[in-house]
């Protein structure tokens, strides 16, 4: 993905920049894995838009902070390292990599705390937001708030917490959208899904905080249209990346194909208008990276592409574009019709 977002010649050129207009990455990524230290200072010596590496990358860096573990690895010599990683520490991280778009560190809640804990640990992250405000105040970085809950009294009491310690209108005078963390558990559930952004934005009404972009992180695919449909603006997502581990060409948010069943000639992105790079999605490569790398591009323009015009509906003047859009894509997929006619009939004015 990294030789397709600067077009490197391994992967014959190519400019597949609009592809590459967003991307996100996490402090996680440095958290998740063992590296040495020698490899983590190198990670965070440079922004990433200012590398070689990344040269002629331009998009929208959003990341995350996701660093609720302890960074630990390895020196060189054997012995390990660890960093503690508090809010200063995330927003020095994200900082370092350059990002354009940055959310505080959240205490992420799970479906087994109790109410009280929950109150908790919305207390612990409203002052990690009084100290990410501080610390990042006069950045030129957009500034996300991450919330977290899947119903309406999760997140009005998640809110009051950080309306408490923080005070509302600071939020809504330094933030510029809010993220929603928390529903990766429920990925597969796409009725609480729905139930849990209907329920955020009603949330956001009533704090007044409606005119900010929501963000639902870690949600994709088939979720896309339907969460769309309810009021999310923007979503991140590797499912791209993983269909493509899986063998999986995408022909759509909601459809696949295996890899060994495809006619490349039915798609017209310029992965599948290469004749190089079909070639290698038939197997005809030496590595698997080599044969998945093009089928991940794939992929992702085929999501994006999408999304452009799920957008297009969305900013149409006709008032049933979504509707009709919703229908002709997702109601003729069986698993995904009731979930689609229930978006068109509570948020889209009906139609069924
Ligand atoms: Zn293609």
């Amino acid at each position: 993905m990294k030789e397709f977002m600067v077009g490197h010649d391994v992967i014959n050129g190519g400019d597949y920049s609009e592809f590459f207009d967003g991307v996100m990455t996490s402090v996680s990524s440095l958290t998740d894995y063992n590296i040495t230290r020698e490899r983590y200072e190198d990670y965070i010596a440079e922004p990433i838009k200012e590398r070689e590496l990344f040269e002629g990358f331009d998009g929208t860096l959003f990341i995350d902070s996701g660093g609720f573990k302890f960074l630990g690895g390895y020196e060189l010599d054997g012995s390990d390292f660890e960093v503690d990683i508090d809010q200063e520490k995330i927003y020095e991280i994200q900082n370092r990599l350059g990002g354009d778009i940055l959310v505080n560190l959240d205490q992420p809640i799970t479906q087994d705390d109790s109410y009280e804990t929950r109150v908790e640990k919305a207390r612990q992250t409203a002052e990690n937001v009084v100290q990410f405000l501080d610390i990042s105040e006069g950045t030129h970085s957009a500034r996300y708030l991450t919330l977290q809950g899947y119903d309406y009294s999760m997140l009005d009491t998640f809110i009051s917490e950080i309306d408490k310690i923080v005070g509302s209108s600071r939020v809504h005078k330094k933030f510029d959208g809010i993220a929603l963390g928390g529903l990766v558990p429920l990925k597969d559930n796409k009725g609480r899904l729905i139930d849990a952004v209907i329920d955020c934005r009603a949330v956001l009404r009533d704090w007044g905080f409606d005119d900010l972009p929501l963000h639902i992180l870690g949600i994709s695919s088939s979720a896309i249209p339907l969460l769309s449909a309810v009021g999310a603006d923007s979503f991140d997502s590797s499912s791209y990346l993983h269909s493509a581990i899986n063998g999986k060409y995408d022909v759509s948010l909601a459809r696949s194909k295996p890899l060994d069943n495809v006619d490349f000639s039915e798609c017209n992105c310029p992965v599948c208008s290469d004749s190089d790079l079909v070639d290698r999605m038939k197997g005809n490569a030496e590595y698997r990276k080599d044969i998945l790398g093009p089928v991940a591009m794939h992929n992702l323009i085929t999501q994006k592409q999408e999304v452009a015009e799920i957008r297009d509906c969305i900013r149409s003047s006709d008032p049933n574009a979504l509707a009709e859009y919703l229908e002709e894509t997702l109601g003729r997929h069986k698993a995904l019709r009731r979930f689609s006619h229930r978006v068109v009939n509570e948020s889209l004015g009906g139609y069924f």
